[in-house]
């Protein structure tokens, strides 16, 4: 391909909309643009890249034994209500009708939609185990869209199903899943953690999500350098930690005038702050409720609502609780406040002569004691931290930031209940056909990869995935022999199969090579004066500083080593219509 002909408008300005580094590095380098919130347009050196993506994710599944297939998106509401998603997925949903007032959705994920299929075409044990496969389009209107391609409300997604005869079954095709998972991260040149996951909306039994590590990840997770334990902070256990007790004293209130959060209280009375009862209000499907932790640590979400099995859960506004309490915040705590019901953290128990909010401005509570001056509902409600004991071997945890690219889920008979599909065994008797998911965010990975692998001048594909392995630039296109060995060198690279742009446009050097560094080709060929002088070239490998000089005829076979030992076939080329060498992909 000629750059000239190339459709990559590359930005050299950062835009203003993107936060993050790979929703930034996708703008600027010509992958993507924006249509709407959460909605993007690939452009082709990002279509590239996602074909690539889904070609190894193609290969893993195929090698399971998975057998692709396409669903609908636009999906009837009759079969989430049966199994109660429709509900579930509240406003997340995207909902539609049709002329004649009929309630459909855009598919959000496609566990109904397949079981209804298997429902009607699987008869006998002998159709099973069955591995079904999609790559396509999800539609989740996600409350917070950001961060590019990290959280869209339109995204790419692999997701494959199966369906067996028992759980021991289940299992066997979990299994080939998470090795299969393994093998695409690796060798799409992801550094990847495993970890224990809450089920979620999805539901079902066992869950573990892939991690691609990274500092901008939106997600928390544990790990134990002991044991090998390894969770998802929504999932990972939280064991109490035991506290020097004292002799419980009389409850007693204090002034502290415009004294409100953790940090200010404990400076103020002089106490360390696990010694202080942090209050929040929340709405769990409507109902307001009350959650208390110690003032050091943090509430997860994720656990305080799998606790309560409600739909929904929001943090209630100020004036709501203003209203319960008659105090702004800063001053709420559980004390004295029948009417609301409190949940507490397991560790609360622990602590005594605590302090909380008076319910009354710039006053709190000394001496409160857990289960004395309010009842006691305990359950395990705050993230784990740094430090926490493993809940598997008791060894300090470690935490780390990642992005799920990925997740598992033994589902065993949720949806295979909830709609009736069933199969006949060996003894004609009638029994629920076995399920598992797996998912991939097809689109969500190529930013990941972005976020582990880039530099202050732009992305450093892993070269199984970089939409072109090469770039051949001639640093005076006007010269006529770096002209005719830059062209030569094209011919030759893409008759070696391996997948290169010529740089043709008249643009100075220092352009070109920024635009080369941005788009984050893995290999750069500069054809400059020493073409004519020593008649060599230098090449260059994305990310690293060293430059080597080849003989111009070395030039491909040289790079088609490189791209073998990075797992990279360069298969035979073809020709494009317009006769450029062009590479198969
Ligand atoms: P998250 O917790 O990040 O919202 P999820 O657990 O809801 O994701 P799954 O239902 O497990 O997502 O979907 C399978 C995969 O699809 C995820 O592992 C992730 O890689 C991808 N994915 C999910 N939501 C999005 C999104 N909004 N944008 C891009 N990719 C997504
Ligand atoms: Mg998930």
């Amino acid at each position: 391909m000629y750059f000239s002909r190339l459709f990559a408008p590359t930005l050299r300005e950062v835009p203003g909309e993107a936060e993050v580094v790979s929703h930034q590095l996708l703008l600027r380098a010509a992958m993507i643009r924006r249509a709407a919130a959460g909605i993007y347009t690939y452009l082709p050196l990002g279509w590239r890249v996602l074909e690539k993506i889904m070609r190894i994710v193609r290969e893993e599944m195929d090698r399971a034994g998975g057998q692709e297939l396409l669903l609908p998106i636009v999906q009837p509401a009759e079969l989430w209500q049966a199994t109660g998603r429709w509900d579930v997925y509240g406003p997340e949903m995207f909902r539609l009708q049709d002329r004649h007032g009929r309630p459909f959705c855009l598919g959000p994920t496609h566990e109904e939609i397949i079981t209804a299929l298997v429902r009607a075409e699987v008869k006998s044990y002998r159709q099973l185990p069955l591995l079904l496969y999609q790559i396509q389009n999800k539609y989740r209107d996600e409350r917070r869209p950001r961060f590019g391609l990290l959280r869209g409300r339109e995204f790419i997604m692999k997701d494959l199903y199966s369906f067996d005869r028992d759980e021991e079954g289940m299992r066997a095709s979990y299994a080939r899943m998470y090795e299969a998972y393994s093998r695409i991260f690796t060798r799409l040149g992801l550094a990847f953690r495993i970890v224990e996951a809450d089920p979620g909306a999805i539901g079902g039994g066992l869950s573990q999500e892939f991690m691609v590590t990274a500092a901008t990840g939106e997600a928390s997770v544990v790990f134990c350098e002991a044991c090998g334990y390894a969770a998802d902070v929504d999932q990972a256990p939280c064991r109490p930690q035991a506290l020097p007790r004292e002799e419980p004293k009389p409850l007693e209130e204090v002034a502290t005038p415009e004294v409100r959060t953790v940090e200010e209280v404990a400076a103020y009375l002089g106490v360390p702050q696990w010694r202080i009862l942090k209050t929040l209000f929340y709405r769990a499907d409507g109902r307001l409720l009350g959650i208390v932790l110690r003032g050091d640590r943090r509430l997860n979400e994720a656990k305080l609502q799998r606790f309560l099995g409600c739909l929904s859960l929001e943090m209630a506004d100020d004036a709501a609780v203003a209203a319960a309490t008659g105090s702004p915040p800063g001053f709420v705590g559980p004390v004295g406040l029948e009417d609301v019901v409190f949940y507490a953290d397991a560790e609360v128990a622990q602590v005594t002569n605590a302090v909380a909010g008076a319910n009354r401005e710039d006053h709190h509570l000394i001496n409160v004691n857990p289960g004395r001056d309010f009842p006691l509902r305990l359950a395990d409600l705050r993230a784990a931290e740094e430090g926490d004991p493993c809940p598997r071997c008791g060894a300090p945890l470690s935490t780390a930031q990642g992005i799920e690219v990925g997740q598992i889920f033994q589902l065993g008979t949720k949806y295979s209940g909830a709609l009736g599909a069933t199969y006949l065994d060996e003894q004609g008797r009638e029994r629920p056909i076995v399920m598992g998911c797996y998912g991939i965010g097809i689109s969500r990975t190529m930013a990941a990869a972005v976020e582990q692998h880039h530099d202050a001048a732009g992305i450093i594909w892993p070269a199984p995935i970089a939409p072109y392995h090469a770039v051949v630039i001639p640093v005076n296109p006007q010269e006529g022999r770096q002209w005719e060995v830059a062209v030569q060198l094209y011919r030759q690279l893409g008759a070696a199969g391996i997948e290169v742009v010529l740089d043709d446009r008249p643009e100075r050097a220092g352009v070109k090579f920024a635009d080369a560094d941005l788009i984050g080709f893995p290999w750069r060929v500069t054809v400059g004066k020493k073409v004519s002088t020593q008649g060599v070239v230098d090449v260059r490998r994305r990310g690293t500083p060293e430059e080597v000089s080849l003989a111009v005829e070395a030039t491909a076979a040289f790079l088609r080593e490189q791209l073998a030992a990075q797992g990279i076939e360069t298969g035979s080329r073809t020709h494009n219509h317009d006769g450029d060498s062009f590479s198969c992909r």
